[in-house]
């Protein structure tokens, strides 16, 4: 492929991928705004008309802000590769560093603390404006500023020596290097699956065992029922940061943990609460989880496979406004234009990866609805989309492309069919 050729496609998907995600944004805004004045039929009796409104307004403020920092991203974008910003910080830091390990990592740090300034003010945005302009801002500027710190440090104790380990094994291990680094990088992620929750979770979040005994035998006996076993129920304090309410599970093998959000076990009853777990467990049951991680893993094997053929590619590296240096090592740039430029390539298959989950979402549904009552779900989620100020009326082609969860009259429909 000749550079040019390259660049021109690397435009045309890019301005095809804003306008397609401008007009899911506008047809977005539109549909919620035409369905606010009433709460739909289905939910009338459920959720007040204040709270569908909020709903609405919250909904068009937060499309708005992703409508700009997609234009903001998209102009850094254009400039770190067509204008020659990479090339330039690179050509910087070659003459600061000289070649070899020093440059790569420089190059790798300088394009992350970059990124970092440029999300900065939409994150302070996001938290303390808009965030707050509905109430659901429970953040202080310090923990703000100290989340900052923390992510930077953690991303540096444990990025580093990962990136560090991949851009070796580019130099050095052949033209099968990309195999290695797939090896690495998955046991990097199972490692993580172990870490996150046991040692990088509790650095930002406080976890204490669930107290309440009466509520414990409740979940208890429901895991029982379903053959599941855990290693601990966690109340984490969700609420010092944000009054969304959610439940999660973590880790894999023994170490798995089920986590509540204090937010979650205040709003909801107990019936409620073990609907919800159902739901979670039922994804565990149905094998959804394995499959999401040997999917992932399939994937990153062809995108390793991707770019080791591209880090050779002359047109690759000019196509996207930057020396290639074939014959020293260039290997940071090739990780930073790949992922810069994947994204612009990939956008448009988004609605496959939600079809996938939405059947994972409507399974776990069932599992739930089968193993507690769908009545108790369904009053949970009622309870969550009014709290977490979600919109009950989506644009669906938006929906289709960015929500892994289907609309929740859709979801509810299913729910009360299903008994
Ligand atoms: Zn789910």
């Amino acid at each position: 492929m000749s550079s040019l050729v390259f660049s021109v496609l690397f435009v045309g998907f890019l301005v095809v991928t804003l306008i397609v995600r401008f007009w899911l944004g506008s047809r977005h805004i539109r549909h919620v705004l035409a369905h606010r004045g009433a709460v739909p039929a289905e939910f009338a009796e459920k959720i007040p008309l204040y709270a569908h409104q909020k709903a609405a307004d919250y909904t068009v403020a937060r499309t708005k802000l992703s409508l700009v920092t997609l234009l903001v991203n998209a102009a850094v974008l254009v400039g770190f590769t067509l204008l020659g910003g990479l090339q330039w910080l690179s050509v910087a830091l070659f003459n600061l560093t000289g070649p070899g390990m020093l440059h790569q990592l420089a190059l790798l740090a300088a394009f992350a603390a970059i990124s970092g300034l440029v999300d900065l003010p939409f994150d302070y945005y996001r938290q303390f404006v808009l965030e707050a302009r509905f109430g659901f801002n429970k953040m202080t500027l310090g923990l703000f500023i100290s989340d900052m710190v923390k992510n930077t440090l953690v991303g540096i104790i444990v990025g580093l020596p990962l990136i560090w380990v991949i851009l070796s094994l580019m130099d050095k291990a052949g033209s099968l290097w990309w195999f290695y680094a797939w090896l690495v990088w998955s046991g990097f992620q199972l490692l993580m699956l172990v870490l996150y929750p046991t040692v990088i979770a509790p650095l930002f979040n406080k976890f204490t065992p669930l107290q309440d005994e009466s509520l414990r035998s409740r979940i208890e006996n429901l895991m029982q029922r379903v053959g599941f076993a855990s290693k601990g129920l966690f109340v984490m304090d969700g609420s010092k940061r944000s009054a969304h309410g959610n439940a999660y599970f973590s880790g894999f093998g023994a170490a798995k943990r089920i986590v509540f959000f204090d937010t979650l076990l205040a709003r909801l009853g107990p019936q409620e609460i073990e609907a919800v777990l159902a739901h979670e467990l039922g994804h565990f049951k149905l094998k959804h989880i394995i499959k999401r991680i040997a999917v992932m893993f399939g994937v990153s094997l062809g995108l390793l496979a991707l770019l080791g053929y591209l880090k050779t590619q002359a047109w690759f590296y000019t196509g996207l406004g930057v020396d290639p240096m074939l014959l020293t090592s260039n290997d940071a740039m090739a990780l930073v234009l790949f992922m810069l430029a994947l994204p612009v390539f990939t956008f448009l298959l988004s609605p496959l990866t939600s079809i996938t989950s939405r059947k994972h979402e409507f399974e776990a549904d069932a599992f739930a609805a089968k193993h507690t009552n769908a009545q108790d779900l369904v009053s949970a989620l009622v309870k969550l989309y009014e709290d977490n100020a979600s919109t009950l009326t989506p644009d669906p082609l938006h929906s289709a492309f960015y929500d892994s969860h289907p609309p929740a009259s859709i979801r509810i429909h299913h729910l009360l069919g299903s008994r």
